[in-house]
């Protein structure tokens, strides 16, 4: 295990909220952040020692970058794959490129997790139109319609029900390849967020209840109820084998369906999560602060709750307009991620609550 002293630089790959808010963390430990990304108003570029404001296939200038950095890192999936493999020889990257390349493709990821003994929804790759009909034929509706690739936030996807002109699903998806998803009639949501170091050492913070509205993740509760807590062993065992399969390095977040058979696999994010930022003041050590530990070789910090009850509450567009008053409750946590423009269904900061 290489262990990297303060002072070094840390490249984050991507500019958004997660980037900022693991360069402030970062910055606690005495580490300097480097930003890789194609937006001039990077909001994690503000708060970093450096800026590189660039493609992601743009290889001379990531080259540049990587050989700026000591470890690089990445706040978001979608990162292109190829252009890293080149890069790999200049710094280490933490989390490994297998772990983009699984999570980037909803097959790929639903196929991985199944593997390693977990369940998913039924499902049914979706190629072309006539392969829609298959698929419904297949797995019945209600049933969702997501791109393999590129969605998050609920984003490309299309909800089929019993009855539908698939057609006009077809059309909102753009035609592009697409998996068809059955139906999870599930209680709750939840997720496993757990942080794994280079000896191999894995901790769980406490599992987060999370509630999304419109596809959007809206609040985040710990401790969870009862019915997710009966689940959380089957659902943490499933996330560290798959850790452990690809070598993981940094933080990990799987969401599940907790359901009258047990839990559901969704997704899995190879970074940071937003169902983790009540971790910042909410948990003794954050999942900012473990991330940059593992990636640098640090000891991993005590993932322990801080109080009784945590509640994390996001800031969606004109919501975050709100500040003033939410101020105004000495015991909130306001986080704003200095962005600019609130649009609809943009993350614009988000509240944490802690209750003793
Ligand atoms: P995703 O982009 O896959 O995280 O989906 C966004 C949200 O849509 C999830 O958090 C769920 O609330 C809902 N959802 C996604 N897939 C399913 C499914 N197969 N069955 C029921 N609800 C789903």
């Amino acid at each position: 295990m290489k262990t990297l002293p303060p002072g070094s630089t840390i490249g984050i790959l991507g500019g958004g909220q997660l980037g900022r808010m693991l360069s402030v963390a970062a910055a606690q430990l005495g580490y300097r952040c480097h930003i890789y990304a194609s937006d001039a108003g990077s909001v994690a570029a503000e708060v970093s020692a450096q800026f590189t404001c660039a493609l992601d296939e743009d290889i001379v200038s990531l080259t540049r970058f990587a050989e700026s950095c000591d470890v690089i890192t990445f706040e978001f999936e979608n990162v292109p794959v190829g252009p890293l493999h080149q890069i790999e020889a200049c710094a280490p990257l933490h989390p490994p490129i297998t772990a983009l390349d699984i999570a980037q493709n909803r097959v790929a990821e639903k196929n991985f997790a199944r593997t390693h003994g977990g369940t998913t929804a039924p499902f049914a790759e979706v190629l072309d139109r006539p392969s829609l009909d298959t698929a419904i034929a297949e797995i019945g509706a209600p049933a969702i319609l997501k791109t393999i690739r590129m969605g998050y936030d609920g984003k490309g996807q299309s909800r089929i029900r019993s009855g539908d002109n698939l057609d006009s699903h077809w059309e909102a998806v753009a035609h592009q390849p697409c998996v068809a998803e059955g139906f999870v009639t599930f209680d709750h949501e939840f997720s496993v967020i757990l942080v794994r170091g280079q000896d191999g050492e894995i901790r769980f913070w406490n599992t987060p209840h999370n509630i999304h509205e419109d596809g959007i993740l809206a609040l985040s509760v710990a401790p969870a109820p009862a019915a997710i807590l009966e689940q959380q062993d089957a659902a943490r065992a499933l996330a560290a084998k798959m850790a452990d399969a690809m070598d993981y390095v940094g933080v990990l977040t799987c969401e599940f369906f907790a359901t009258k058979n047990g839990p559901v696999f969704n997704e899995m994010a190879p970074r940071v999560h937003n169902s983790g930022h009540w971790t910042i003041e909410g948990a003794v050590s954050s999942q900012f602060e473990n991330h940059i530990r593992a990636i640098c070789g640090l000891p991993l910090g005590d993932t322990g709750l801080a109080a009784k009850n945590v509640e994390m509450h996001n800031l969606i567009g004109a919501q975050a307009n709100d500040w003033q008053s939410l101020l105004s409750d000495g015991a909130n946590h306001l986080h704003l991620y200095g962005k600019g423009e609130s649009r609809p269904g943009r993350k614009m900061g988000h509240v944490t609550k802690l209750h003793f």
